[in-house]
């Protein structure tokens, strides 16, 4: 089973590229924004609590977060593996996830962390509120968002070093490019296949 973790700050490609990746290697998208979304749009209890969360562009509860993902594992038991794509943001959340993970003898194979300036993020979430008008795309929230994946998201890299699974890749390059360099990561490094 081959699970990737695609890891880097808001605006870095992770959407754009787990859709390649899922492609290429025949595996589900788990992307825990798009899953909020979800529950916002049809109004749910967890969607209205994650609203609050996500309008101010701050993390959504790890008990809620990771109560979602469980769900979610016990009604995708027999995919060939997932691609993580906004998840895990908090040490918490990769500690549960590890031992989601481990109660069914699986694992994360390898975490692929794109790099992108501060500057670029900036530039690209500006574009993409222009076109998809999500509200948590506003320059100050942006601001806040990169912010909060400084101090609460990215400590999560260094829990992954540790089990010697992280690599980094140069986000500023082409769609095209990142993907190739992301596939090599993956043919080379990952510690499952
Ligand atoms: P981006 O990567 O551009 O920030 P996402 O779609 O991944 O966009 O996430 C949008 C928002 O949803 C986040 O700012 C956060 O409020 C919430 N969110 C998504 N995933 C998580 C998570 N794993 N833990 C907590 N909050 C989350």
């Amino acid at each position: 089973m081959l699970n990737i973790l695609l890891f880097g700050p808001p605006g870095s490609g992770k959407g754009t590229q787990s859709k390649k990746l899922i492609q290429h290697y025949g595996l589900k998208h788990l992307s825990t924004g798009d899953l909020l979304r979800k529950e916002i749009e049809e109004q749910t209890p967890l969607g209205r609590i994650a609203q609050h969360y996500i309008e101010k562009g701050e993390l959504v509860p790890d008990n809620v977060i990771i109560g979602m993902i469980e769900e979610l594992f016990n009604t995708h038991q027999n995919v060939k593996g997932f691609v993580f794509d906004g998840f895990p943001r908090t040490v918490a959340q990769a500690k549960a996830l590890d031992n989601m993970l481990q109660h069914r003898k699986r694992t994360i194979c390898i975490m692929i962390i794109l790099e992108v300036t501060d500057q670029e993020l900036l530039k690209r979430m500006l574009n993409r509120a222009k076109i998809e008008g999500r509200k948590d795309d506003e320059p100050h929230i942006i601001e806040h968002r990169i912010k909060v994946y400084k101090e609460q998201t990215a400590p999560v890299i260094d829990y992954y070093k540790k089990q010697d699974k992280a690599f980094f890749i140069n986000g500023m390059q082409s769609e095209e490019a990142v993907f190739t360099e992301i596939c090599e990561h993956i043919d080379k490094y990952s510690k499952c296949k």
